[in-house]
């Protein structure tokens, strides 16, 4: 699993030499250590090797980031939106121009496979700026017929709506998709012609100050986005609670949303939270086991199931289920496990060694409860925190391992027997984000979509992103949607405007 820093390329290790000593705070257009100049360290993954230091932002700096974003709102609100579409445009441009070194900038910082970010994760934050870009000349109200009873006599009445930014908002993102899940908060708060602080999760903060120099390369106005790394107990909590914030838009755990949800009511701020799930996927017997087997394999195995859609609970008809259940076992023992900056690897390690502790304590208490290791179950390497591909049988739904995101490589299978069957057992669920379906029937695609409980349903394929699909949850997985034009919409306001004429 060795990986020589020497081999980055040049601009990441120009990169790293510009910000990976604790002066990474974008404030107001210019880069800052923290007023404490506190930093903490950010780890390889893979091989537990210190990669740079991250400034620690405390609650001046996230004052000084919230007014430079105050001061900023009403030039930015005022731009043209064709010059809103043409800046984010420019970001979509140059992250495109850029996107093997923040591949690889990605893939050091939290472990994923180069393809992932090549291939997957960076090419979707460069379509949500574009998506984005589109939208943000297309904001519009409406007009409105009213029927007022007491409206002075001889006069007319005009009603009308307007869209107007919410103001400043809190972004603050997760580790296991650091860039993408970033530009999913940014692209449509731009367009929407709010102004941003954004908070990267203390484990993955390197792309995120990439994209803030790239941002400003493509004329983003100082102040629009400025940027404070730290940990969620101290920056997160900080700019959460800060009055002059008007909306978070945060991304992550359940536990945390809770948390947000907690420091935004004392002003109401607005609220969209992106939580975690436990999302069913149900290979039917009609199904094409060819396309179903890798689908519903790839749907956990994926970024090494950090991925709040991953496909963690595995349902398959009785008819097809020994087939299946070896199919993505095969699947699992063919990985490739490496450090993600090697061509070859599959599969990268997880991303912290906290992260790890906890994926295993999940496998420990499985085990305990009764769970059959069907494969993986345990630590893999010397070095690191991988994690191998585990497949457990044996489980049933009041399990913990069946209940609780695990956020790593380890899938859970049952068997049914009909269709009502799985579809109680796949919304008997505290959360409700995502799902798939495995069938050649078009009866069953339409009736089970519609039967399940969850934000997205994907049929015969699991985890398609595109910037114009809103992704969310329902349940405890999240308020609001981010993609599509729904995202736009909770960064606007409404005004109704009423003139008697
Ligand atoms: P997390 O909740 O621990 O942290 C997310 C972010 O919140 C980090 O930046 C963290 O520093 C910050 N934070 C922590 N405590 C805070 C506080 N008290 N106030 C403000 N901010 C605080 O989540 P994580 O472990 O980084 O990410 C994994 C979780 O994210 C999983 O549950 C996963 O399902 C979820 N997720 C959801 C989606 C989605 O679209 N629904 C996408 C990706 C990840």
């Amino acid at each position: 699993m060795a990986f020589d820093l020497a081999r980055l390329c040049a601009d990441n290790t120009a990169f790293l030499d510009r910000r990976g000593r604790g002066e990474g705070l974008l404030i107001g257009g210019s880069w800052h250590a923290a007023s404490g100049g506190e930093t903490f360290a950010t780890l390889d993954p893979a091989t537990g090797v210190e990669t740079a230091r991250i400034a620690a932002a405390g609650p001046g700096d996230v004052d000084a980031a919230v007014a430079a974003a105050r001061s900023a709102l009403p030039g930015w609100k005022a731009t043209v939106p064709v010059e809103r579409a043409r800046i984010l445009w420019a970001i979509a441009d140059l992250i495109e121009a850029n996107i093997d070194a923040l591949a690889e900038l990605e893939t050091l910082d939290q472990g994923k496979p180069l393809f992932v970010g090549r291939w997957a994760e960076i090419p979707g934050a460069v379509n949500q700026f574009r998506f984005f870009a589109g939208q943000a000349m297309a904001i519009e109200g409406n007009t409105i017929d009213s029927s007022i009873a007491y409206q002075p006599e001889g006069k007319q009445v005009r009603s009308w709506t307007r869209r107007e930014p919410v103001g400043v908002v809190a972004a603050i993102v997760p580790w296991n998709s650091p860039l993408v899940l970033t530009a999913m908060k940014l692209a449509p708060a731009f367009a929407a012609g709010c102004t941003i602080v954004l908070k990267p999760a203390e484990d993955t903060s390197l792309t995120a100050l990439r994209l803030g120099e790239l941002m400003h390369e493509a004329g983003l106005p100082p102040g629009v986005v400025n940027i404070v790394t730290g940990t969620g107990a101290a920056t997160g909590a900080a700019l959460a609670s800060h009055p002059g914030v008007n909306k978070i838009a945060f991304t992550g755990s359940t536990a945390t949303g809770r948390a947000v949800l907690d420091a935004a009511k004392t002003d109401f701020k607005r609220v969209t939270l992106e939580l975690g799930g436990k999302s069913p996927t149900i290979v039917m017997p009609d199904a094409d086991l060819d396309l179903a087997v890798p689908g519903v394999a790839n749907a956990i195995f994926f970024n090494g199931g950090q991925v709040c859609i991953a496909g963690s609970r595995l349902y398959a008809h009785r008819a097809v289920h020994d087939r299946v259940v070896e199919g993505v076992a095969a699947y699992a023992a063919g990985l490739r496990m490496g450090h993600g900056l090697d061509a070859e690897t599959q599969m990268g390690p997880v991303v912290s060694a906290r992260h790890a502790e906890r994926v295993e304590g999940f496998l420990t208490r499985a085990r305990a409860d009764g769970a059959e290791v069907v494969c993986g179950g345990e630590r893999s390497g010397d070095a690191g925190t991988f994690i191998s591909p585990t497949v457990l049988a044996g489980v049933h739904a009041d399990m913990e391992i069946v209940r609780e995101e695990v956020f790593g490589p380890v899938l859970v299978v049952q068997p049914f027997d009909d269709v009502d069957e799985v579809v109680a057992a796949a919304n008997d669920s505290q959360f409700g984000l995502a799902a798939s379906v495995w069938t050649e029937s078009l009866s069953h695609a339409h009736r089970m979509s519609d039967a399940i409980h969850a934000g997205t349903v994907w049929i015969n394929c699991h985890a398609m992103y595109d910037a114009a699909l809103p992704i969310g949850g329902i349940k405890q997985s999240g308020w609001g949607r981010d993609s599509g034009r729904q995202a736009l919409d909770s960064y606007l306001e409404w005004k109704t405007v009423c003139a008697v004429l």
